[in-house]
């Protein structure tokens, strides 16, 4: 069975097709600038790329071109459209009305239009690629896997705001979390890697990217994590500023005069490690600056560490002690240099970094000491692998 994994952006679309046989990618590819001129495909079959130039003014021209390109003669995979059986989407935002992937209906449909208001630059291009999907390929079935599904395990006391319980109600006002698909692959690949079930394990995952966020799991289950209501909370990332003193936002409101839009821009745009450095939202070019002596540079990756350790601490007292600490997503994965900052001084939680085992990237690996009684591991994220696994199960369960 084939399925075709799609991630929308609103002017991006990834996408990648999987042989369920023996969850093998087929092709994958990105489109980028939908709607925006300088549109262009990204198709690789395999090792070589394929790049189409043309003008893509919407997410069902992509979509047709994607599928165009997976069936073309020189560069598909396919030699029929009708071989794709089914088509996973990656959406954001699922609200409280959904803790697992679905099989599109019309009705859920309606909640993915409902939850608009929780997620309004994430979900509506979501829907877009949902949408020119049913257009183009209206008899395969489609299947919604939320970012935010994973962590409806999350008990009240951790999800609930210190606000009104009204407001709660009212607006649905709570800590939502997100990146459950990458947190739940590695927390489940780790049990794999260490060959023990993960009903018995505390993990700590710490998904290190251009958006970062943190998730304590128990039994399987995650039962806090550190985005919340929007992908805003927790960490400082790229460009957005993690937790801050809510006073702080008003404050700024009204020094600068900003309207909630502009206000909105700046915490998600123009802070977190761009702007503490001054440098780069890239955490590559932070350390090449910091390399050669740049202050803010060191400093905005202090900062980063820094918080990463103090919510390792909280979750490993929320978890009553932790058995493994996963690192994953760009940074996570790749940086030797931010693993070993974050675990210094952590001994007093049983973990000990061996330096050695530490200098890899990329690749599935433990880097903890032998002494080291918390076991630290690397493992690269594949959300899209998460994706098409749920789809495949939902669309056979249907059968
Ligand atoms: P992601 O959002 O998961 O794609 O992660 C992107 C982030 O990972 C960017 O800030 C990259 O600079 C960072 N990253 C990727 N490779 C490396 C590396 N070798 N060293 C440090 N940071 C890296």
């Amino acid at each position: 069975m084939k399925v075709l994994v799609i991630n929308c952006g609103s002017s991006s679309l990834k996408y990648q097709l999987f042989d369920m046989e023996n969850e093998q990618v087929m092709a994958k590819g990105l489109v980028e600038r939908i709607g925006i001129s300088g549109s262009v495909l990204t198709h690789r079959p395999g090792e070589q790329k394929h790049v189409i130039k043309t003008e893509i003014p919407d997410h069902k021209k992509a979509i047709s071109l994607v599928l165009d390109a997976i069936v073309d003669p020189k560069h598909g995979v396919l030699q029929l459209m009708e071989e794709i059986s089914a088509v996973g989407h990656r959406v954001v935002h699922g609200g409280e009305d959904y803790a697992k992937s679905v099989l599109l209906t019309d009705e859920v449909m309606e909640a993915l239009k409902r939850n608009i208001e929780l997620a309004p630059l994430h979900n509506p291009p979501n829907i877009m690629g949902i949408e020119a999907c049913q257009q183009l390929m209206p008899s395969v079935p489609q299947v919604c896997v939320f970012d935010t599904a994973y962590h409806q395990t999350m008990p009240e006391h951790a999800f609930l705001y210190g606000i009104p319980y009204e407001k709660y109600e009212q607006y649905k006002i709570r800590k939502f979390g997100f990146h459950g698909t990458s947190h739940k692959y590695v927390a489940q690949r780790a049990a794999a890697f260490l060959g023990k079930p993960i009903s018995d394990l505390k993990i700590i995952t710490c998904h290190l990217g251009n958006g970062s966020s943190i998730s304590a799991i128990e039994g399987g289950k995650s039962i806090d994590t550190s985005m919340g209501f929007t992908p805003l909370e927790g960490l400082m990332m790229g460009t957005r500023s993690g937790d801050l003193d809510p006073t702080v936002v008003t404050f700024l409101m009204e020094k600068e005069g900003w309207s909630t839009a502009e206000t909105n821009n700046f915490l998600n745009k123009k802070c977190g490690v761009l702007g503490l450095s001054g440098v780069s939202s890239d955490f590559r070019d932070l350390e090449s600056a910091a390399d050669e002596g740049n202050k803010r540079a060191q400093l905005a990756l202090d900062r980063f560490a820094y918080g990463v350790k103090k919510y390792i601490g909280a979750y490993a007292a929320v978890l009553n002690g932790v058995d493994v600490v996963v690192f994953t997503a760009g940074l996570g994965e790749n940086s030797a240099s931010m693993r070993a900052k974050i675990c210094e001084g952590l001994n007093y939680l049983g973990i000990e970094i061996d330096a050695k085992r530490n200098n890899i990237r990329g690749e599935e690996a433990l880097i903890s000491s032998d002494a080291s009684k918390t076991k630290v591991l690397v493992i690269p994220t594949n959300e899209e692998l998460m994706i098409a696994r749920d789809t495949y199960e939902i669309v056979n369960k249907k059968k």
